[in-house]
């Protein structure tokens, strides 16, 4: 998606001195493309046998066992991308390309309802394009496009996605989506020591697209820290936004944990060090 930006921290002041501009936007992903963004159409087939075979996530058929069944049983017909490549959605597959685990998958009701898009067709380009691709709608005329057209829809669907997405956590639906990650670990762990492998939760520091990478918030130490994964580092914070943990924790108030008792004591030859 953003692979071809610096890590976290280093990308950063460039985005932020860039104009919020969506076309500038589109130009970066274009300069800069990314194995998400430069396959075609026909690579989201290899990505996805590629990607499902290791995917945890429950309620999935397991394509790898299947496929190799077929390869025995069937002869020449059972081409492996028939069986599993396509009955998985461009969301499901979104969801399990690498960096992009802190994503829930939004419901197609929820994208459907012109209500819950208000203003992001003004905000994202080949708008119409890239909702029929997020929604797996078989455009006829993808054939005529240039590969440079293509590639452009597949981020800005990336984006539309996630504009939809920071929407879409904080209804209920897209909470209890969440909540399923969070029980899960799929957010990661606090590094602090004293906080003893508190779950966190993912969070932006703005609101605005651009403006910063994902974050994961602690809710027992209340900060913030770099997720561990690099790729995951590269996902935009205004996919998550600055309000989700905290009306997370307010909705499920039982898991908001106990302040952290303790915390590291400085001591040199294990004397306490003079406050001076
Ligand atoms: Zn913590």
């Amino acid at each position: 998606m953003h692979g071809g930006r610096g890590g976290g921290g280093g990308g950063k002041g460039e985005m932020m001195d860039r104009p919020r501009m969506i076309n500038d936007a589109l130009d970066m992903h274009l300069e800069k493309s990314s194995p998400s963004t430069s396959r075609g159409r026909d690579g989201k087939a290899k990505e996805k046998e590629r990607i499902s075979g290791p995917s945890t996530s429950s309620g999935k058929s397991q394509p790898e066992n299947n496929s190799d069944e077929e390869s025995e049983t069937d002869s020449e017909e059972s081409d492996v991308s028939g069986s599993d490549g396509d009955d998985t959605s461009w969301i499901s597959w979104f969801c399990n390309l690498r960096g992009n685990e802190f994503f829930c998958e939004v419901d197609d009701e929820y994208i459907q309802d012109d209500f819950n898009l208000c203003g992001l067709s003004s905000q994202v380009p080949c708008f119409d394009y890239a909702l029929d691709l997020i929604l797996d709608v078989d455009s006829s005329h993808s054939d005529m496009f240039t590969e440079e057209h293509n590639e452009l829809v597949e981020s800005a669907a990336e984006m539309l996605y996630g504009l939809i997405h920071v929407r879409y956590i904080l209804t209920s639906k897209g909470m209890a989506a969440m909540l399923e990650k969070y029980k899960n670990y799929d957010f990661g762990r606090c590094p602090r020591v004293y906080c003893c492998g508190q779950p966190c939760l993912p969070v932006g520091q703005s609101d605005i697209p651009r403006s910063s990478t994902v974050k994961i918030y602690c809710p027992k130490c209340e900060d913030t820290y770099y997720p561990r994964s690099k790729y995951q580092g590269n996902v935009d914070g205004a996919y998550y936004g600055t309000t989700f943990p905290h009306l997370f924790l307010m909705t499920y108030g039982h898991l908001k944990p106990q302040k952290p008792t303790t915390s590291y004591v400085p001591r040199v030859f294990g004397f306490k060090i003079h406050k001076s």
